[in-house]
């Protein structure tokens, strides 16, 4: 497993915002929404699991896990949650982590549920098996000076952006690894991995 390192590093700008208190659902299906959780309880924000077409009734936005695309969308099938989510996704802030930036776009190339909700095609587990899973330091600028460290597991890709989507990282060969589109944010690494708070920070900002 990844070790978990200690960088206290935040964006001053977001700082007054993560304060406001705010309640975060975490798409509870399957995959890593504990790490999610936890994360949000830190930054002093109500954290709910979200399995319930009726849980997201009260959320002021929504991470999405990393975990297995093809689970989480059969899932969200079964339980009722497409459309649900769908409307969720039109006036709030929705954050998909690896097979949840998956499950956010419109387009993966094979048939899966998706939601259909970003203007991005991902191309999944794109780095192969002899690298499947890798760290990189990152620059991104949005969330300030210093290199994010990213952890990547069986990664997709982010292959384009379209739309109303752009590109909010890329590994330093050009692949996007990150995007946004409005309220809505797709990553194909695992920000719940690490102790760097700023990507979660710049998502509260959004769900604000
Ligand atoms: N490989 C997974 C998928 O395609 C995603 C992996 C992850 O979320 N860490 O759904």
């Amino acid at each position: 497993m990844f070790q978990r390192r200690t960088v206290d590093m935040t964006v001053p700008s977001l700082r007054s915002t993560v304060s406001i208190i705010m309640k975060i659902g975490v798409l509870a299906l399957q995959g890593d929404f504990a790490e999610h959780l936890s994360m949000l309880r830190r930054l002093g924000v109500e954290a709910a699991e979200v399995r319930l077409p009726r849980h997201l009734d009260d959320l002021d936005g929504l991470i999405i896990p990393g975990g297995e695309s093809t689970t989480i969308g059969k899932l969200a099938v079964d339980f009722d949650l497409i459309e649900p989510l769908r409307q969720f996704g039109k006036t709030h802030a929705i954050w998909g982590t690896c097979a949840g930036a998956i499950f956010l776009s419109k387009d993966v190339r094979r048939p899966q549920p998706l939601l259909g909700l970003m203007d991005i095609i991902v191309q999944r587990n794109a780095f192969g098996r002899q690298v499947d899973s890798f760290e990189a330091d990152l620059p991104i600028p949005e969330l300030g000076a210093l290199p994010y460290h990213a952890v990547f597991i069986r990664a997709p890709i982010i292959e384009s952006v379209f739309g109303e989507a752009r590109v909010l990282a890329t590994l330093p060969d050009g692949r996007i690894v990150a995007a946004q589109q409005g309220k809505l944010l797709a990553t194909s690494f695992h920000p719940e991995l690490t102790e760097d708070v700023r990507f979660h920070e710049y998502f509260l900002a959004l769900a604000r």
